[in-house]
């Protein structure tokens, strides 16, 4: 393990996350002029935390834009970038480190104009506290609903009213209950655990740190008290162990482990960890962390677990204890704040990343968008920049998760455009719509590549498309026939053996073809599983759906076989008299004539029948077969 420790990427790594450990992060909210930046500069500079030489410079910057007339621009200090400070706002996130002797803290300094949406959530995302400023001349705002709201929905549960400028109303009590009533009855409707009203001036230092002998009715804490001694800890205690697989540590064939950091909860050597999404289950043997052994972990350390027996994990797999099952599900009901120019539609594809998985996603329902003023409810076809909605997104696969306000590591997810890579939309989950089974899977002893041993040969499946009557069924018979005589283990699955079964609830519209695909290509990937060659001979029109199929197999198990004529050639020929009908009228929606085909782009093979005869288009199959064996 001395290489680790040679590695000054890890040792850092090591030291942040030992700093995490007593460390309160919080962000700061207001609109523009509320004094955010003057509180955290005053804050900075009264925990004695700004440097010798900031402060000259600070003074001679208050002197140059001097809005204080010669008195220290708090300000000035926070709002880093001096393009920002031209402009008069705050344009991103900054985060600024200090601690005491109680604790460390990180403060997320966010602007409040509402294009800023996408900074606000980046900061509000990690944090334990907000601290909302308002104006004391100026009461409630619609931004501070805004701020209050976006606040609750990123999972902060413990709010700091911050009636700022208390010196302009005379350190009135009175006016200061009526925001704080104010506030109070707005915020019920959101997901606060405390909210601690604080009466204070930046400019002039009352109740920041020193209390005030102008508020000598506020009996509460000052802000840097309140912040030093809020209990955040408590409701991470009882956290589930959750530990996302980061890479899988074999530095020689005696050592194998799995790396991450644990993001929830704790392990300890002994205790029954499951691997999700496989389901396969193992005992921690070792906890190590650099040249030690541990005894347990906890989070945010980043260790590597080694166990009682080899068992599969790859980056993005999530360890979990027996007794603390994970949620797996590959549809999920979100809350998706969009980032993007270019608006979001239902029926868009996407990557989806949560933690450290990513899959292919579609935003398949848009219930309804986020007033955020108001927290009304507007009904919305699409998601434009800074919008908030409440979405469906379904996966092409399963993955474990947990719900945002249970778990905000694994609850948080981010879409990204295929083709820009561009990070569109940011999404807190609220629950599964639709739960794997996949936790309690049984994990099998006997592996696809035994039985393939067995068989002699692997499974895999041709998956035939094309026009009715183009010959996909006359194909898969035959090459049925010419494959069981080479001692092929096969079987063709068609509209005769489905359509009167498994499928025989369904018709003839877009969506149960769609359906009706689904579960021909589930079915087919249980018998590749269990090492046939499997010929599927099915009309299957729409690329998506066939896209959909081969990505349930792996690459070199799903070949496409485009069986190509033209429709008048099909048509003639009519084998079953479904042209004949459909152009009769009383056939809807047939394929061809009044539904689409979608022709294949790139099939793996294409066979062109009105060209080629019986003998010529089987050979060609059985050829790239062999080639691929
Ligand atoms: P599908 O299953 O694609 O609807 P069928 O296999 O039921 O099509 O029907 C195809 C018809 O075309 C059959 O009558 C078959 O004899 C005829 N046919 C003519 N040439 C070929 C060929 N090269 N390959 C397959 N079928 C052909």
């Amino acid at each position: 393990m001395s290489t680790e420790l040679s590695d000054p990427h890890r040792i850092q790594e090591y030291i942040d996350r030992q700093m995490n450990l007593d460390l309160l992060r919080f962000i700061t909210c207001g609109s523009v002029d509320d004094g955010k930046s003057t509180l955290i500069g005053r804050m900075l500079y009264e925990a004695q935390l700004i440097f010798d030489d900031q402060v000259a410079s600070l003074q001679n910057d208050s002197k140059k834009h001097g809005t204080q007339e010669g008195e220290i621009d708090f300000a000035l200090l926070v709002d880093g970038l001096s393009a920002e400070r031209e402009q008069g706002i705050t344009i991103d996130v900054a985060y600024r480190f200090f601690g005491t002797d109680h604790r460390k803290f990180i403060v997320a300094d966010t602007p409040g104009h509402e294009q800023y949406t996408r900074n606000m959530v980046t900061g509000a995302s990690t944090a334990d506290v907000a601290v909302i400023l308002v104006d004391a001349k100026q009461g409630v705002l619609v931004q501070t609903r805004r701020h209050s709201f976006l606040t609750s929905l990123l999972g902060v549960k413990h709010v700091v009213l911050a009636v700022n400028k208390m010196d302009l109303i005379d350190y009135d009590e009175e006016a200061y209950q009526l925001i704080v009533e104010d506030y109070r009855s707005f915020s019920k409707k959101l997901n606060f655990d405390s909210i601690t009203p604080i009466p204070l001036s930046a400019l002039k230092g009352d109740n920041v740190i020193k209390r005030s002998s102008q508020t000598n009715w506020y009996k509460g804490p000052t802000l840097l008290g309140y912040l030093e001694t809020v209990d955040i800890f408590a409701e991470r205690r009882d956290e589930p162990f959750r530990f996302p697989v980061q890479w899988v540590n074999r530095p020689n064939s005696d050592f194998r482990g799995f790396s991450g950091s644990v993001i929830s909860g704790g392990v300890q050597v002994g205790d029954e960890i499951r691997v999700l999404p496989s389901g396969q289950t193992a005992v921690v043997e070792t906890i190590v962390l650099f040249d030690q052994e541990l005894e347990s972990a906890v989070k945010p350390q980043a260790v590597t677990l080694t166990l009682n027996k080899e068992i599969d994990a790859s980056r993005g797999d999530i360890v979990v204890k027996t007794n603390q099952p994970c949620e797996v599900s590959d549809q999920f009901d979100c809350n998706l704040v969009w980032l993007n120019e270019e608006e979001g539609y239902v029926g868009r594809a996407y990557w989806l990343m949560l933690g450290t998985q990513r899959v292919n996603a579609t935003l398949s329902e848009i219930k309804f968008k986020y007033n955020v003023n108001t927290l009304e409810e507007l009904p919305a076809r699409g998601l434009a920049l800074n919008d908030i909605g409440r979405v469906t997104l379904s996966c092409d696969k399963a993955i474990p998760f947990e719900a945002y306000d249970f778990c905000r590591e694994m609850g948080s997810l981010v879409l990204i455009d295929r083709f820009s890579n561009a990070t569109v939309g940011a999404g807190m989950v609220n629950f599964a719509l639709r739960r794997a089974q996949n936790i309690h899977r049984h994990h099998h002893a006997i592996t696809k590549k035994d039985r393939a041993r067995m068989n002699g040969h692997r499974g895999r499946i041709l998956w035939l498309t094309g026009l009715s009557g183009s010959g996909k069924s006359t194909i898969a018979n035959e090459l049925e026939k010419r494959l069981f005589l080479k001692g092929r283990r096969t079987y063709v699955l068609d509209g005769d053996n489905v359509r009167h079964g498994l499928n025989k609830d369904l018709g003839f519209t877009n969506a149960d073809r769609v359906e009706n695909i689904r579960r021909v290509a589930e079915v087919s990937r249980l018998m590749v599983d269990a090492g046939l060659v499997v010929i599927t001979a099915f009309i299957s029109p729409f690329r998506s759906e066939r896209e959909v199929a081969r990505m349930l197999f792996e690459k070199e198990e799903f070949d496409e076989v485009f069986v190509n004529v033209a429709l008048e050639v099909a048509e003639l020929r009519d084998p079953k008299g479904l042209y004949k009908k459909a152009r009769q009228g009383d056939l809807p929606n047939f394929t061809g004539i009044d539904s689409d085909y979608e022709v294949p782009l790139t099939p793996d093979i294409e066979v062109n029948t009105g060209q080629l005869d019986l003998e010529a288009c089987v050979s060609k199959i059985l050829g790239y077969l062999e080639d691929t064996e």
